[in-house]
């Protein structure tokens, strides 16, 4: 029995399914999960010593490689300060600054501890600023595990076959209204039987929890126009694309601009980070300029913001980090389109930056409906193959692959290497 092996029964003992997070259980692809036990630059090391080559990078967070030394210096300079305070601080105001000239959709922000504190309270701060109850969201898409986002939701939601969690009311699922991703009819159909009843629509600008999917040309801005005309309040939630697709996240990438945006992941440089802001009218309901109740004991923790705030200020400083991400991004699926063609296979790589998904259908990936009808058992194989040969990719087909900058043209060349072999192995 490997050290994982053992760590996982243990743990299965301990703690429901054996994870704090259902897609790190290997559910969907079979096998033990790796427990890691450090990892840095490109590399993560496993409790039994095995070095792994990391395209998943703590799902997204880790965009610069493991321990950055900035970050890594920074958290180490805050903790000789004590490690919270629960009362205000320079670094927040510091925090929100910088997110507010980096993020142009932003003109006041609230830090909170993770993507779904920021997707919870941004719903509730658009029903509290239109008085109006109902959502929209795609089918596909993961905004978090709040009760309002678990109806037809992506990523560990859909790999665990729940896209519909129990333990959600039927007043709640009622209240959420969802259409499938890239259809701008679907919500217009929505919007005009719902007159004055929907207070925002959610969604990931480019998707990574049904896979990398891309919006269609004229879908954001469709769905702008649409907001502008129903009153709706539009979330971009870009908990993954933010600070990842540019220093402005999605919205500066396509030039669209929602009211409000949601926030996670490379914010907090690897801490539990979150923060929601938008425009400062709709901001100003917040409790305490307004009367939508949202707080924090550990929002806008030192060691977090210190952590956070030398991510943000490195990519804020060092635009060329998104052009060496697109190169980076461009080699490897190049790499893996080659691949492709060597073993006569046709499958499909949605592609932008530094972010990517191989799915195992021959269709177009537009929507949900189409990420799922791909041979999920033959991505179980390739991901297995992929680990043999030391590269670690997320477990499941319904995920985005996240690369960093530290990925050199040499490891990119053994993944490309691997996913070769993988393909061939697993067909
Ligand atoms: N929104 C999106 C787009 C996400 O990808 C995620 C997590 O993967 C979340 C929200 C939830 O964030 P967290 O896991 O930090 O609660």
């Amino acid at each position: 029995m490997t050290t994982s092996e053992q760590l996982f029964e243990k743990a299965k003992t301990l703690i429901p399914g054996g994870v704090n997070s259902p897609v790190r259980a290997f559910r969907a692809v079979g096998g033990t999960p790796l427990f890691i036990k450090s990892a840095k630059g490109p590399y993560v090391y496993d409790e039994d010593g095995r070095q792994y080559i990391e395209l998943i990078n703590s799902w997204g967070p880790m965009i610069l490689g493991h321990a950055f030394e900035p970050v890594e210096k920074a958290v180490r300079e805050a903790i000789q300060h004590s490690f919270s305070f629960g009362a205000p601080t320079r670094k927040e105001v510091e925090m929100a600054e910088l997110i507010i000239d980096m993020v142009p959709s932003v003109e006041k922000v609230r830090m909170v501890n993770s993507g779904t504190e920021a997707t919870m309270a941004a719903i509730r701060v658009a029903r509290g600023f239109t008085g109006r109850d109902k959502i929209i969201k795609f089918e596909g898409c993961y905004h978090g595990h709040g009760d309002s986002f678990l109806i037809a939701a992506g990523s560990g939601a859909v790999t665990m076959g729940i896209p519909d969690s129990p333990g959600v009311t039927k007043a709640t699922a009622a209240d959420t209204l969802t259409a499938p991703y890239n259809n701008l009819a679907a919500v217009e159909v929505l919007l005009d039987n719902n007159q004055n009843q929907v207070a925002a629509l959610i969604l990931e600008p480019v998707v990574g929890n049904m896979g990398c999917v891309l919006p269609e040309p004229g879908f954001l801005e469709g769905l702008r126009d649409l907001c502008d005309k129903h009153g709706v309040v539009l979330i971009f939630d870009e908990v993954m694309t933010g600070f990842r697709l540019a220093k402005g996240g999605a919205q500066e990438r396509f030039g669209v601009v929602p009211d409000m945006t949601t926030m996670g992941k490379i914010i907090g440089g690897g801490m539990p980070v979150g923060a929601y802001g938008g425009r400062k009218e709709i901001m100003d309901v917040v409790s305490p300029a307004g009367p939508v109740y949202q707080a924090g004991t550990l929002s806008g923790n030192p060691i977090a913001m210190s952590a956070g705030l030398a991510m943000l200020h490195h990519l804020n400083d060092h635009p060329d980090v998104y052009t060496q991400l697109d190169q980076i991004g461009e080699k490897l699926t190049a790499g893996f389109r080659a691949g492709l063609q060597k073993a006569g296979l046709n499958y499909t790589i949605n592609h932008i930056s530094s972010m990517f998904t191989l799915f195992m259908t021959e269709r177009p990936v537009t929507n949900f409906a189409e990420a799922k009808s791909c041979d999920l058992p033959l991505f179980g194989r390739y991901f297995h193959a992929m680990l043999k040969r030391g590269v670690y990719l997320a477990p499941s087909q319904f995920e985005s692959l996240f690369l960093s900058t530290v990925l050199t043209d040499d490891l990119i060349q053994q993944v490309i290497q691997a996913n070769e072999e993988s393909l061939l192995e697993a067909v």
